[in-house]
């Protein structure tokens, strides 16, 4: 079931890691963010979309992990983008994603796996603000609808994941502190985060994320083990 989170931005929840697919209106048709995510519930998402009565005219994927590079026939031939960095990086790895996408979910159309392509410089038809960062995974962004007064988080300010690391890359807290001051920074023009896994954050619930993940980054810079209730593995 799709839940309206603001005009025009819907969100559907799998029960795999309460991973979230985003459906958003933009001025030419609906593009598709991280849809996920077994066979089945992608034919869900595609009822959902078709009783919108909109086209589906793009996707894009926030980063090159397999649970966000998902797409289904119903969902149309359409271009998928994602950053430059992420589309070069799911490309490398289209295989391993499809293997490991095979084995952690029931019928993915694994055909259509990870076919995406850098987003044009004007953003192309998604609306609002990409925000490529550094932390999570190569090539990550965030999506700020500012008029709509929601952020798009990908693999960030989740409340159910603890911050996770790139573990291919140098200084990931670094990373992942400098990653929090650019999405708090567009944070201060939403009231709605919607992360890629867990609850869609509204309100004061916006700050209590950066927080949160704020406090566990501070640890592990004191040296000390984060104490967080949320599910990951540390430094992963
Ligand atoms: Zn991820």
């Amino acid at each position: 079931m799709l839940n309206q989170v603001a005009d025009g931005v819907w969100v559907r929840q799998s029960g795999w890691v309460w991973s979230n697919a985003i459906v958003v209106r933009g001025d030419d048709g609906l593009i598709l963010v991280d849809p996920g995510i077994d066979g089945s519930e992608l034919d869900q998402l595609a009822d959902d979309v078709d009783r919108l009565g909109i086209p589906v005219v793009a996707g894009f994927s926030t980063h090159p992990h397999w649970d966000h590079l998902l797409w289904h026939p119903r969902f149309g031939d359409v271009p998928r983008y994602a950053t430059s960095a992420c589309a070069h990086a799911a490309t490398e790895a289209r295989e391993r994603g499809q293997k490991m996408a095979a084995e952690s979910a029931s019928g993915i159309p694994l055909e259509l796996f990870g076919l995406v392509t850098p987003l044009p410089a004007d953003g192309g038809p998604l609306p609002g603000e990409i925000i490529e960062h550094d932390a999570h995974a190569v090539g990550h962004a965030a999506v700020l609808l500012a008029d709509r007064g929601v952020l798009l988080a990908g693999d960030m300010l989740s409340d159910v994941l603890v911050p996770i690391f790139d573990p291919r890359r140098p200084d990931q807290v670094s990373a992942y502190e400098a990653a929090l001051d650019r999405l708090g920074e567009a944070a201060k023009q939403v009231d709605v985060l919607v992360p890629g896994h867990g609850a869609v954050a509204e309100g004061p619930e916006v700050a209590i994320r950066f927080a949160v993940d704020r406090a566990y980054l501070d640890a592990l810079r004191r040296g000390e083990e984060p104490v967080d209730a949320r599910w990951g593995p540390r430094g992963s």
